[in-house]
């Protein structure tokens, strides 16, 4: 089967960097609910917008947003809305409950209730030129169109799909739950006391040890095809003496014409940030581990 972009996506073809999903960018389900406008839509709007947590970020909340949300209640990954995270110049973050099917996905009892993230990407502030160049040379992207609300569309997507396979990886990343419109449900990392702290917030107690797990970690997602494109202390968590890795809506494959420049950019980052630490490294040294380490298969 041919998808939007041109690609055969099959199981046979499920190469890194090579999958993707039938994306719908042009009108989603969110926005028929948002145009249907019936009743009980109307007051969950209305109940979303009252809410003490959402005043702050009415950019983010145009009425398909809320159409998202909706469907994300109706189809059972969220039950409750909690309060925001973090309010990036892209997206917001907030923490919700989670409904049944966020329990299947998170493989746990669909009894149980678990917190998860949801992140809110915003159409109208968002800047999707930049959001353009990362997606440069990707055959995933190819017949995109180039208006800002399909770029935004698709960077959901992409990092729905590139959680996925990092985590199909032996990375450790939020467990992607689900993705409407804008919206990118995923696990939550952290406790009831709060989120999980980023690298750069916490003392860390052996540098080694987790510059050896955040070396491991870049192999694996290059080996898988991925390079994350904004990797450094502020996109690795730590909750629980593990190191999960996040944001990976930047993240390219190895056919982006520019990957390995972010690649060497992404070693910069962390090899600087454990050099800080103690750790007897560089950015070269970590780049030529990761080439000797790991070896994309692009499938050409
Ligand atoms: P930036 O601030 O780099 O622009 P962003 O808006 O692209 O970030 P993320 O980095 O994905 O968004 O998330 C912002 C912050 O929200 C993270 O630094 C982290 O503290 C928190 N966060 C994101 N996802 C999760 C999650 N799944 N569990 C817990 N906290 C999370
Ligand atoms: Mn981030």
């Amino acid at each position: 089967m041919t998808g939007e972009f041109g690609l055969v996506a099959t199981e046979e073809t499920d190469v890194p960097g090579d999958e993707w999903e039938e994306i719908d960018y042009s009108d989603t389900e969110a926005d028929r609910i948002a145009r249907q406008r019936d009743r009980e839509f109307s007051e969950f709007r209305d109940r979303i917008k009252d809410a003490e947590q959402f005043k702050v970020s009415d950019s983010v909340f145009d009425d398909a947003t809320y159409g998202a949300l909706y469907k994300l209640v109706q189809d059972g990954y969220i039950e409750a809305f909690g309060g925001p995270l973090s309010t990036g110049k892209e997206a917001n973050v907030y923490t919700a409950l989670g409904g049944p099917a966020a329990s299947e996905k998170l493989d746990a009892d669909r009894d149980e209730r678990h917190e998860v993230a949801v992140k809110l990407y915003r159409i109208n502030a968002s800047d999707f030129r930049e959001m353009g160049d990362y997606m440069e040379g990707d055959p995933r992207f190819e017949s995109l169109g180039h208006d800002k609300k399909s770029i935004v569309l698709a960077w959901v997507r992409k990092e729905f799909a590139n959680l996925r396979r990092a985590r199909k990886a032996g990375v450790r990343v939020p467990i992607p739950i689900a993705v409407e419109r804008n919206a990118l449900v995923m696990e939550y990392i952290g406790t009831d006391t709060g989120r999980a702290k980023r690298l750069g917030e916490v003392h860390i107690e052996n540098p080694e040890t987790a510059y050896e797990v955040v070396r491991e970690y870049m192999c694996r997602l290059y080996d898988a095809g991925l390079v994350h494109g904004d990797l450094s202390e502020y996109n690795i968590v730590v909750e629980d003496s593990e190191l999960y890795i996040i944001d990976l809506g930047q993240a390219m494959t190895a056919h982006h014409p520019n990957h390995e420049e972010f690649l060497e950019r992404d070693c910069e980052n962390v090899a600087n940030f454990f050099a800080r630490q103690g750790v007897d490294t560089d950015g070269d040294q970590l780049l030529a581990y990761v080439y000797a380490h790991a070896d994309p298969e692009t499938g050409e």
